[in-house]
């Protein structure tokens, strides 16, 4: 029998809870408004879970690392579940830049001598696959979130940082024969960003963007339609019978025969009994919109709509929305507070970039974590025998999930999965990890010190 209509015979828990759980307010969209839920589509119709279920794969986190998994092990024909503590998409899936960007965060020459040519010959080709394939599922199941390729600009604030694209962009045409990405001069790049902030660039093509919470909607109302997906369904804790698990929400159990923590960096959000929290650093990233530029602000900014990045350790990033409002975006205030003196700093940043939108008014403020490995690459496979994971997108997630997702599916069915530094086993818990607050503040500092260090104008 399916997991959406096996019963278990234990007897369900009867904690009461009524729909939605009791969050800190800073963790709730009711109170974190973005530009991506004040015109998103309606949430799908999803349930709670209320009666106790079986199921062979019991996914943990509806976001996109959660869909995704479902939606691949279901085509497999693997039964699955996915269990989400609050919305479909209510963690980082929802409240992104939702820029599908195709590299690391190490460039493909640096990524070489790391980990050697074959390898990083086989993430490119996986990357690619990763947003071939989002593309794939947003036609399957339909989904408006408005995808397109309309390019991605890694911006460089130096010329040491510069000097690095170009050997990617040496190292892509020599090494995989692509011609989907270009160095751009200085002029170009003033051109295309608007701005004379950056000394060059890099143009990846075949790059993309979404409405984030559209897509993270979309994809769970699609995958819903053969997987029971359950919202407002926390796991509060699981433990082993026999060669099963069972799952802890507040009404109901799952009896499961594996479990995939798809949880990211909302990972603290419930103490389960594994170490994976203590893996990555959940960093906030704070975005703002502003209100739709009129054309004259407007003329100059972006006129071709990539997307960008800029390659400081402490990274801008910023984009354009099809009703011509500038989202931008960088490293958060540690306090995860969603007041306007919490954004003061990315307010700057964005004057700076763009002077002629010092006197727009800032719509909407809001927030979210980002979960930073120590390599910065994303990391999945098994964490002990039954429990598998894929966290550590490091704020790369928008492709990487689909990617991970659609590879830890690939183990889930026995296949052997390799993928070089992401599959590896040296993904351990981070020493001292309770102090990571003191640390994110004394790595800022001293990026922001390298950063500056290495700017040229
Ligand atoms: C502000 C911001 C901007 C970003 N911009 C970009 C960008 O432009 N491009 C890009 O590629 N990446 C970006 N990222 C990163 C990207 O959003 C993430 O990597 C990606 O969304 C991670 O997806 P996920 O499904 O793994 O985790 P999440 O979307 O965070 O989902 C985790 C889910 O797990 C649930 N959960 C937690 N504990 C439990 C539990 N015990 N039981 C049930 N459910 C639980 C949470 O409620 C949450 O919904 C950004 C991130 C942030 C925060």
């Amino acid at each position: 029998m399916r997991a959406s209509d096996k019963p278990l015979t234990s007897n369900a828990l009867t904690l009461p809870v009524s729909g939605r759980i009791d969050m800190p307010a800073s963790e709730r969209y009711s109170t974190v408004p973005s530009f991506w839920s004040a015109t998103a589509h309606p949430h799908p119709d999803l349930r709670t879970l209320d009666a106790d279920i079986e199921t062979d794969v019991a996914i943990v986190g509806g976001g996109f690392t959660g869909l995704t998994t479902a939606h691949y092990l279901q085509r497999s024909g693997i039964d699955c579940v996915v269990l989400e503590a609050n919305d479909a998409g209510w963690g980082a899936s929802g409240r992104n830049g939702g820029m599908a960007v195709l590299r690391y965060k190490s460039g493909w020459s640096g990524l070489t001598q790391q980990v050697g040519l074959e390898t990083t010959q086989h993430m490119f080709r996986m990357l690619h696959d990763g947003i071939d394939s989002l593309e794939a599922t947003i036609a399957e199941y339909g989904i408006e979130c408005g995808f397109g390729r309309c390019g991605h600009v890694t911006a460089a604030h130096g010329a040491q940082p510069l000097a690095a694209l170009e050997a990617d962009v040496r190292w892509l045409e020599r090494e995989m024969g692509y011609e989907g990405a270009a160095l751009l001069s200085r002029q170009e790049t003033s051109r295309l960003i608007g701005t004379d902030e950056y000394v060059g660039a890099y143009l990846e093509r075949r790059s993309g963007a979404i409405h984030p919470l559209n897509y993270a909607r979309g994809l769970a109302a699609g995958v819903a339609q053969k997987v029971p997906v359950f919202v407002s369904t926390p796991v509060t804790g699981y433990r082993r019978d026999g060669a099963a698990f069972v799952l802890d929400t507040p009404r109901a159990r799952v009896r499961a025969k594996r479990i995939v923590v798809a949880t990211n960096a909302y990972t603290g959000l419930f103490p389960l009994p594994i170490d994976l929290a203590r893996r990555i650093v959940p960093v906030p990233s704070n975005i703002v919109a502003t209100e739709p530029l009129a054309p004259s602000v407007a003329a100059g900014i972006l006129p071709e709509g990539q997307v960008v990045t800029d390659t400081r350790r402490i990274n801008l990033y910023f984009r354009m929305t099809p009703d011509r409002r500038m989202v931008f975006g960088s490293r958060g205030h540690l306090s995860g507070s969603n007041e306007p003196w919490a954004f003061a700093h990315i307010e700057a940043a964005m004057h700076r970039v763009f002077p002629a939108l010092r006197d727009v008014r800032i719509d909407y403020r809001w927030n979210g974590k980002v979960g930073f490995s120590l390599d910065y690459f994303p990391h999945f496979g098994q964490a002990e025998p039954g429990i598998y994971y894929g966290i550590g997108y490091s704020g790369r997630g928008v492709v990487l999930t689909h990617m991970v997702a659609k590879a830890l599916a690939a183990m889930l069915r026995g296949e052997s999965v390799d993928a070089g530094p992401i599959t590896s086993a040296r993904f351990a818990p981070i020493p001292m990890h309770r102090f990571y607050p003191i640390g994110i503040r004394l790595y800022t500092a001293y990026y922001k010190f390298l950063d500056a260090r290495e700017e040229t104008r």
